[in-house]
This record gives C-alpha cells, structure tokens and sequence, in this order.
C-alpha cells in the first residue's frame, strides 16, 4: 500500500486512523454481522453512530443547547438556496462576498427574488482579502459570511459582529477552531473538506430561527422538518454521518479543537513562512492580514506558469497529489485541513525551499 500525502481542496484527506478504523469495521460492523452501510436507519447500530456523533460534536464545538445539529443531502450548495427560503421574513437580507462560493450563494438569494444587499466586497482584488470593518443592518433578516474562501485562500480572523442572525459557510474551515456560538446563528458546511467524506452537509441552526420558515417551502426543504425528526425524516447519508463520528473522535484523540486549531497554525506558519522568505519566488494571493490556514494559495514570481507546472510535477514525484491552483487564481495552492500533518507540511515546504533554490 502506498499512500500520498494529499493536498487537494475537497474531497479532501480523512485521518489514517479514521480510514483504517472504517476498514477493521466494514464487513461486520460492531458484530452485528453487517456493513453499518447495510444497516437500516432506523436500526439500533445505526443510531447509536448517528446520535454519537451528534453528542460528540455538541461536546467538541462546544455547541449550545438552544441549537439543533442536523446532517442534510445537497452539499453546501443546496444550502445556499435553503437559507434564503426559510430564514427571509420579507426584509432585506445582507452578504459579504469574498469569492467565488458567497457569489454564488447572493446569486441564490437573487433567484428567489429576495431584497439582497452586498455590504462588502474584496472582488475588485480577486478577492486577495476579507473586509474590514464590516457593518450590517441589525434588522436585516440575516446576514451571510464565508468565514474560509477555498478558492482564494483567505479567512476571517474574527466574525463581524450584528443583531441580525449571523449565517456562516464554514464548508472549509469546520472544526479548525473554537467557536464564539453567541455571534453565529447558523452555521453549515459540506462535510469534505474538513469533516469526512461527501454526501453530509452540516447544519447547526438556533432554535428560535426554526419558525420562521414559509407554508410554501416544501417538506425536504425545512430546516424544521428534519430538526423535528433528528434528521431521521428521511434516510440520511448514513456512511457518511458514521465517518463524520469517527472523524470527530479521532479530533477528540487530538486533544479537541483547541489541539487542532494550534497545529493548523504551526502548519500554516510553516508554509507561509516559506513563502515570506523566499525573496520573492514565491507570492501568496492573499493579503497577510486575511491569510487563511486551511488553504494557502500562492504563484511563482511573474505567475510564470510553466515553472509553476514544473514544481507540481515535482511534487507529483515526490509523491504529493492535489496542489494544482484553482484556474480563477492559477498556481498552485496547498490544503492543509485536519487531517494533513505537520510532517505533510514539512515536506512540501522542504521541495518548495530546493525547488525555489534551483530555478531562482
Ligand atoms: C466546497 C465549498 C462549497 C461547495 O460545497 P458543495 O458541498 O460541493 O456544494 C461551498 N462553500 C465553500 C466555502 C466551499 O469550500
């Protein structure tokens, strides 16, 4: 077996530990003699992991008890149209956008013919930064945040504050740091970047807000719906949910979120360190003040491509996948969520320091 240290954006690396422990359990799941694939969702193996893995996301993130965790189907795309059908109450509704995924989620909001306003907006610099100062309208029946742009590698230090309820996509940067719960409303994320496997979208969401919903919003839907059913309506992507707890306890064998959110800032230094000391070989997109931990997006000097293709083709050698930038930036671009070590770091920053020496 050979496995590559993986880069890639989403889907994106899962923890050894949580692959093998899937493997040791695929046939015969706990002795029940099953796949947990082949369990029923209404069977007694397979809610022990579904509500275990709520518990131990409650317990990690420290989430409130006035918030429902529900684990929905659609990915974090559908999400951006669900909040908009069932968080508007006629008003306006605000976003920032920072990239390509708030665009595409204002876009949402548009179709629905809702009274959008954009607060802020970095497009201007190919999105190089996150805002600053940002002010929303207390009143506005939400306001909607990217916190991580994994396109463009940037991130918010600090949400911005407001009395409307805050709406974050923490599709890329989910449980990578603790949460201030008493500024986020709602919070949601596809589970691949940062969490497990695709096909589970997560969604933490106050209580209060789950009435706001309207009659013509059908059942699937309803962030009610499924709250009321423990996201057990209908049949939830149950393999993915299983591998989201076991993502969660192996975040837990780390020492918490705490643990993890101090070795993604050792990984990020390592990496943006590289960049900062390389005279100018290599350029990171973001501003240094916005720079994210999950994503680090950066070119070689004068965006030279054909060097740039040269050092991913290196990396391909040396046994590293997924470091092809994403084409609205080029380059290259290094994800370095979780579940990549500080010694998968290591590595890449070794062949950037040899590769920068012998092409500089
Ligand atoms: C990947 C990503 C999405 C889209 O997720 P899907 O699950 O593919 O719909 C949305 N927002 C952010 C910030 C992302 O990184």
């Amino acid at each position: 077996m050979s496995r590559a240290i993986n880069f890639g954006a989403g889907p994106a690396a899962i923890p050894l530990e949580v692959l093998q422990e899937a493997q040791e359990q695929f046939l015969d799941f706990n002795g029940t003699g099953i796949s947990i694939m082949e369990a029923s969702h209404r069977s007694k193996a397979y809610e022990g992991v579904h509500n275990n893995a709520i518990a131990l996301m409650r317990e990690l993130y420290a989430i409130p008890d006035d918030y429902d965790v529900l684990f929905l189907q659609g990915g974090a795309s559908l999400q951006f149209a669900m909040i908009p059908m069932n968080l508007t109450l006629g008003g306006k509704v605000q976003y920032v956008d920072t990239g390509v995924w708030s665009s595409k989620a204002i876009k949402e909001a548009k179709i629905q013919n809702l009274n959008v306003e954009v607060v802020a907006s970095s497009k201007e610099r190919n999105y190089d930064y996150i805002p600053e100062n940002i002010v929303f309208d207390d009143n506005a029946d939400y306001a909607y945040i990217t916190s991580n742009n994994t396109i463009f590698g940037t991130q918010y230090r600090e949400y911005p504050s407001t009395k409307a309820p805050l709406v974050v996509d923490a599709s890329s940067d989910i449980f990578s740091y603790p949460i201030d719960w008493s500024k986020v409303s709602l919070m949601f994320a596809g589970a691949q970047k940062n969490a497990g496997p695709s096909g589970t979208t997560i969604v933490i969401i106050k209580k209060s807000l789950l009435d706001r919903v309207g009659e013509n919003v059908p059942t699937m839907l309803r962030y009610k719906t499924h709250a009321a059913e423990n996201s057990l309506f209908n049949t939830p992507p149950t393999f993915g949910i299983y591998l989201l707890g076991l993502t969660l306890q192996w975040i837990k064998r780390q020492g918490g979120i705490k643990a993890v959110q101090a070795n993604n800032e050792k990984k990020a230094k390592l990496i943006y360190n590289a960049i900062d000391n390389s005279n100018g070989f290599y350029i990171g997109h973001a501003q240094k003040s916005s720079r994210s931990l999950m994503n680090v997006a950066f070119n070689i000097k004068d965006k030279d491509a054909e060097i740039e293709a040269k050092l991913i083709k290196l990396s391909e050698k040396s046994n590293m996948i997924g470091l092809k930038g994403h084409r609205s930036v080029g380059g290259l671009r290094a994800s370095i969520y979780n579940a990549v070590s500080v010694e998968d770091v290591r590595a890449l920053v070794d062949l950037m320091e040899s590769f920068a020496k012998e092409n500089s």
